[in-house]
Formats: C-alpha cells, structure tokens, sequence
C-alpha cells in the first residue's frame, strides 16, 4: 500500500499514521519529524530546515525531495509506505510522481483529512511530543495518564518550537496557498478520499480502514 495523508497543520496526520503504519506494516515517513530529528542533532540539513520551520515556511522543495527520494529507496519501502506531509507544493507532487515513476511504482491512495481552521489553532497548540519515542498527545484531546509524561515509555513531553498561535496561523496560511491546491491535483487522478477530521481520533481512523479496505470514495 503507497498512501499519502493530506490535510493543514494539526488536523491529526501524524496520529492516524502510527495507527495506520501499524496496522498495514508499512513505513511511516514524516519530513517534519525527519527536519526535527536533524535539528535535535545538530546536522547542516537541521541547521537549514529549522530556518524555515520557526518562520512557519516550507523548507525549499529540491532539499525536501532529494530526502524524500532517499528514503523511499529503502528496502523497508518496498511493500509501501505511508507519506505524512508530503507532498506540501504541487511542485513536490510533480517530483514525487518523477521518483515513483524510476522505480516503476504508483501510490495507490491519498487521504485528505479535512478540520476547520478554528479547531487546527486549538489543536496544535495543545499538542505534547514525547521527547524519547515521539508519541503525540494533546492536553485536553488526548491528555497522557500522567501530566508531562508519555504513558508508552514515561518520557518527557514537550511543545513543538512551531506550535505557539503566531507560527501554527502562518503554517495554515502557508497550506491553503501552497498545499490546498493538491486536493484538486489528486482528486483529478481518481486517487483523493477526502474525510472528516473534527470527529474522535478513533472512529477517523475506522473512516480511513473503509476507505482503504471497502470501496467507498
Ligand atoms: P498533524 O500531524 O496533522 O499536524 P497531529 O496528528 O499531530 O496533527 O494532531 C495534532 C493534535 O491534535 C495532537 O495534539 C493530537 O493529539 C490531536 N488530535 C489528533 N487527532 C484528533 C482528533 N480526531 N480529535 C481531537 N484531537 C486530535
Ligand atoms: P510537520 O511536522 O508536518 O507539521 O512539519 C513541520 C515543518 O517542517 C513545516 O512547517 C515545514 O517548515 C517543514 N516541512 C515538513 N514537511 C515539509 C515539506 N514536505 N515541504 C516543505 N517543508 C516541510
């Protein structure tokens, strides 16, 4: 299975993806957790990124590609994968559909998770990471056992740097001027199944299983 999740900042892509990676055994491929774990490393691809991510702009698409390209090469791709922010431009989209197309494969869905703006500031502010295993929580949506602490592996939560109201406003900006415009370009492929994010965590991920195992659009 070759999936993309779509869908602005906070609308629970990375949430769905661990449900989804597990249940399909596929690889979950962030690029915002790839640019975090660069800049947690201090490497010159994290150097450069976080440049673009504490502003709320995209890191420069021929950077975010050749990373992308990379990664799919990898043998844990070869059954799928599950891509999670990207494609972010129609430019990405073009470039990824070039890499699919070297290595003789196609995507079979993208996931269009859709949230009303006024919810995606609430979300991504409340959002906590766990600083050991990179679990997601929220304080009032999905609140850990113990406050500040991953229930999976007691870890340390923290808030993104990008996750304060200025920057997450410019990043849903920065979506519906470079990233919106792919809702059109895969629904016109036949490969888009837009669904509803605003509902529980749970029964969007039951909404995804329909869409990729029944034959609903
Ligand atoms: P994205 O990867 O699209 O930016 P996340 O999956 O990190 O979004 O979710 C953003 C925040 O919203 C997280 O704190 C997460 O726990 C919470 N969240 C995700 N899905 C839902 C949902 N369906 N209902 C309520 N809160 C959610
Ligand atoms: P995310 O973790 O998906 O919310 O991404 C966090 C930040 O990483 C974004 O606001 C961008 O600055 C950067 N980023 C992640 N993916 C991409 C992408 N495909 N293209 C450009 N920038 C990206």
């Amino acid at each position: 299975m070759r999936l993309i999740l779509l869908g602005p900042p906070g609308a629970g892509k990375g949430t769905q993806a661990v449900s989804i990676s597990d249940r399909y055994n596929i690889p979950h491929i962030s690029t915002g957790d790839i640019f975090r774990f660069n800049i947690k490393n201090n490497t010159p691809l994290g150097l450069k990124a976080k440049e673009y991510m504490d502003k709320g702009l995209l890191v420069p698409d021929e950077v975010v590609v050749e990373i992308v390209e990379d990664r799919l090469k990898n043998d844990d791709c070869k059954q799928g994968f599950l891509l999670d922010g990207f494609p972010r431009t129609v430019n990405q989209a073009k470039e990824l559909e070039n890499v699919l197309g070297k290595m003789d494969t196609e995507l079979n869905k993208v996931i269009n998770i859709q949230v009303d703006k006024k919810i995606l500031v609430e979300r991504a502010v409340g959002r906590r990471i766990c600083r050991d295993c990179g679990s997601t929580y929220h304080i009032r949506f999905n609140p850990p056992a113990e406050e500040g602490v991953c229930d999976l592996c007691s870890g340390e939560l923290y808030q993104r740097d990008d996750d304060n109201e200025k920057t997450v406003a410019k990043r849903i900006e920065v979506y519906l001027s470079e990233t919106e415009p792919l809702i059109n370009f895969y629904d016109e492929k036949c490969k888009l199944s837009t669904l509803d994010g605003a509902k529980a965590i749970s029964q969007v991920f039951d909404e995804i299983v329909e869409v990729l195992e029944g034959n609903t659009k």
